[in-house]
């Protein structure tokens, strides 16, 4: 079969997209490829195909269990024969994957990069014919990504033993120093780079300043989110327990999820994410990745994630299927303060402790940019784009004020008070609120006390945000107050004009944005009964089997499904995401729900 065949009878796809095409046939000729390609845009195609195609099996190597298990339970749901050897199974599984792999019976192999590099498997891998080697997440190699692995290092082996063999590395996230190092820790200089662009454009971005963090999550959850799948991400354990039970306690269904649960209750609640529809998971970034989940509708970040990087791609796993989604940052000062003291302690070397502070600056550019999100975030990965129209800075343009004066008056109060001091402190002298401590200091009398009353608190915080993130001033890691950069005093000095971002309450977006609104927009009540009903009958089949409903059929597919309404096995087959095994195993459910629906 070609290439294209088996997308239309295996996977049930009318067309390759972007550079599938091209990147398959490369690698089946016996090409090694490097893919960069955002999440969702159909990475795995890309060697699953050639793995179906070339002579041998494919070796998959991916960072967690997790991750090979989703993906090995699709490729069974369509008749593709792919199996796993990790460190959960007994000894006697692994030899039986073993004799299958010598007998041929496997199109597919997942392992973790510690299995792969034992030398008893590379032997093995040596006896058998392998189709290629896939390296997937293949940012864990480099050090300057955000996920470093020094196991993904040693699989440089890969390229030495075994030269005649395809290898094809696949990510979703690098910048250019990254993606350098990629191609030279996996040997690929002799193989094609593909980079596709990096955006998404189905996610809507929104940024905001910390107001009243519980009323922001509740606004945003009802008028956006009622009843659908979404990740909450907090930096403490402490605080994913909290925001669980207050979620709960307001009638949704949350679960936490953090590194501190015994691996028992985590999986317990990681199943319930899979496998139930409607809940949230209010998770530390131990959580997330490898969730191949296709209908997260949303992500919340309630602190400052540790880079772009990390940014995107935890929003990223929002909307994997492409219907819209949504990701909401909410921040505020004290989380940056907090990861430059987690920089500064960590273990890393000082080189990497740099590298580390210039990626958290470019992650508050992001935060207090006053132009589109997603061109400073396409701008970050190297991208271009024109004004989005789907982030909140197009959608509701920031206005800017003159704020020269504000600025002169925020850091000289800065240093009138020794550079010393933190945001609260400072805008309590510029409002001449004195305390004790601050009498104790002397600094009711310095010649900033006071001068700031044409703004309130709010404001000050939001001019100072933006001065930190302007470079003018910046936190000093030890005593967390704020000091003036070398920019701050040239400012200072040159009295140069500058704009900042006017602060504004903001109100709940009136547009409900979700991934049915184009049911409810044309009215459309049957389509939208009949989506239901088919969901009823995925979340059926899928229990009867102990599986997650987006493996049965995702709900893009569900959704063509209730608007086309196919009445045969032929129309049914014309779906999309419609393979012959799923027609096989699940076409008469379906297809005797719409028969239903439309006869009565
Ligand atoms: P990635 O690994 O890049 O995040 P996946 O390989 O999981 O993305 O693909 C994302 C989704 O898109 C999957 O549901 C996949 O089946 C679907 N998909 C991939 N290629 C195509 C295609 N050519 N046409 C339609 N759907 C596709
Ligand atoms: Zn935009």
């Amino acid at each position: 079969m070609t290439p294209l065949e088996i997308l239309k009878k295996t996977y049930g796809y009318d067309a390759f997209r972007s550079v599938q095409a091209e990147v398959i046939d490369h690698i089946i000729a016996g090409g090694s490829a490097f893919l960069v390609m955002p999440t969702g845009g159909g990475k795995s195609l890309c060697y699953q195909i050639p793995s179906l195609c070339r002579e041998g099996i494919g070796i998959i190597i991916s960072p967690l269990i997790a991750l090979m298990q989703d993906q090995i339970i699709a490729m069974q749901q369509i008749g593709v024969h792919a199996a796993t050897i990790n460190s959960s199974m007994s000894e006697s599984a692994v030899s039986e994957v073993f004799a299958s792999v010598r007998a041929g019976d496997l199109d597919m192999l997942y392992v973790a990069p510690e299995r792969l590099l034992m030398p008893t498997f590379l032997n093995f891998l040596a006896e058998i014919k392998v189709a290629l080697f896939a390296i997937d997440e293949a940012h864990c190699v480099s050090q300057w990504g955000h996920d470093f692995r020094p196991h993904y290092q040693a699989l440089e082996v890969l390229a030495k033993r075994f030269p005649m063999v395809p290898r094809i590395a696949l990510t979703a996230t690098a910048d250019t120093p990254t993606r350098n190092d990629i191609i030279l820790r996996l040997g690929l200089q002799n193989g094609r780079t593909f980079i596709t662009g990096f955006d998404r454009p189905n996610i809507h971005y929104e940024i905001a300043a910390k107001e009243n963090t519980k009323k922001q999550i509740l606004n945003f959850i009802k008028s956006k989110h009622h009843n659908d799948s979404g990740i909450i991400y907090c930096l403490s354990r402490k605080k994913t327990e909290e925001t669980a039970q207050w979620l709960c306690d307001e009638g949704y269904q949350a679960l936490p999820y953090h590194a501190g649960m015994n691996p028992q209750n985590r999986n317990h609640n990681q199943a319930r994410f899979l496998r139930e529809d409607g809940i949230i998971m209010v998770a530390t970034i131990a959580f997330g990745m490898g969730i191949d989940k296709p209908d997260v509708r949303f992500v919340i970040h309630l602190s400052l994630p540790k880079n772009i990087e990390a940014y995107y791609q935890e929003t990223g796993r929002a909307g994997r299927d492409g219907l819209p989604a949504n990701a909401l940052m909410i921040y505020g000062v004290g989380d940056l303060s907090q990861l430059r003291i987690f920089i500064d302690e960590g273990n890393s070397s000082q080189v990497q402790k740099r590298i580390e502070h210039q990626k958290l600056n470019s992650l508050i550019g992001l935060c207090e940019t006053t132009s589109c999100r997603r061109q400073v975030l396409l701008q970050y990965f190297g991208d271009n784009c024109s004004p989005c129209n789907n982030c909140d800075a197009c959608l509701k343009p920031a206005e800017v004020f003159d704020a020269t004066i504000a600025a002169q008056k925020a850091i000289s109060c800065v240093f009138r008070t020794q550079n010393r001091f933190g945001i609260v402190y400072l805008i309590d002298v510029l409002l001449g609120k004195a305390n004790e401590r601050m009498i104790g200091f002397g600094h009711d009398k310095v010649s900033t006390f006071g001068i700031g009353s044409e703004y309130n608190k709010s404001e000050w915080t939001s001019i100072y945000r933006q001065l930190i993130a302007k470079n003018l001033l910046q936190i000093n890691a030890e005593t967390n107050g704020l000091q003036i950069t070398q920019a701050g005093h040239d400012f200072l000095k040159s009295k140069s004009q500058l704009f900042l971002r006017k602060f504004t309450e903001r109100k709940a977006e009136r547009r409900r944005k979700n991934a049915t609104a184009w049911l409810d927009n044309a009215n459309d009540f049957a389509a939208r009964s009949l989506f239901d009903q088919l969901k009823a009958a995925r979340t059926a089949v899928a229990k009867a089997q102990n599986l997650p409903p987006y493996v049965i059929f995702h709900d893009k597919t569900l959704l063509e499904m209730a608007s086309k309404r196919p009445m045969s096995q032929d129309d049914f087959a014309q779906i999309s995401g419609v393979g012959e095994v799923k027609i096989a195993r699940y076409g008469e459910v379906f297809l005797e729900v719409i028969r239903k629906f439309d006869g009565g």
